[in-house]
């Protein structure tokens, strides 16, 4: 298990007339936090959508484990173990906040009891217990975006990419978020990759780094080799 990686190899992804990821190589290892960050525009929602099968590859494969994503459908790559949380938030408005995440564990296939005995535990690992029985629609934006991460957690993933997690949230809420994403990698075996424009939480939270610009890595490694690289530096400048 600890050996499982998500390895994403060579991906090139085109639209009419654009390509907006160029040859693209990355990987997560179980238990690491890595950070995907560039510039508007560069492709990494692209990248994330790449490897949960919502857009297709023109050039690469993508595998987790012995498991090849590549070509399978995003709902067979989220029963492969890869499972997502979207830049604009998904929860059922209609239902409650326990409700939002057993919905979820029973997508997976849990049994009823499971799935609530699972999302009572997620409901507590994320701090929402005490909003279980509210809707998802009175929901603050802090609190949805916890609930879109149980959610994505109640699939007990081996890879849980997070698009942009703390857009929205004020100081407070990120903070909590924070520690919460931070605790996940060891407790639950669990890689993460995380986009984000909150650069003070992806250098606390990531071990590593992967940028890119204008749809190619331009870097890559721990935020010290990151934060001082001349075309990352240029990247946002925009030099
Ligand atoms: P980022 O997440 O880094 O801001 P995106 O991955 O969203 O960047 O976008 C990369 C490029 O691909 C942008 O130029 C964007 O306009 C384009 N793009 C993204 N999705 C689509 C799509 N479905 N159709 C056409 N162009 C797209």
């Amino acid at each position: 298990m600890s050996e499982t990686r998500l390895a994403v190899n060579d991906v090139s992804v085109e639209f009419t007339g654009l390509r907006a990821l160029d040859h693209v190589s990355l990987s997560v290892a179980a238990g690491e936090v890595v950070g995907l960050i560039g510039p508007n525009g560069s492709g990494k929602t692209t990248l994330i959508n790449a490897i949960t099968g919502q857009v297709k590859l023109a050039t690469g494969t993508i595998a987790a484990g012995d498991t090849t994503l590549s070509g399978l459908s995003p709902r067979e790559i989220a029963l492969a173990g890869v499972s997502r949380s979207f830049q604009i938030v998904r929860i059922f408005n209609s239902m409650t906040v326990m409700e939002n995440v057993e919905a979820a564990a029973l997508a997976k296939g849990a049994s009823r009891t499971v799935s609530a005995e699972r999302a009572k535990g997620l409901l507590a690992e994320l701090g929402l217990t005490a909003k279980a029985d509210e809707l998802g629609e009175s929901l603050s934006y802090g609190d949805k975006r916890r609930v879109e991460i149980a959610r994505a957690l109640a699939a007990e993933p081996r890879f849980l990419l997070l698009d942009e997690p703390a857009a929205g949230m004020n100081d407070a809420e990120t903070e909590t978020l924070l520690h919460t994403l931070a605790e996940l990698p060891e407790k639950r075996g669990l890689g993460l990759l995380i986009i984000d424009h909150d650069m003070g939480l992806i250098m606390r939270l990531c071990h590593r780094l992967h940028v890119l610009a204008s749809g190619r890595t331009i870097a890559e490694g721990d935020a010290a080799h990151v934060r001082s690289h001349p075309a990352v530096i240029e990247a946002y400048l925009g030099k």
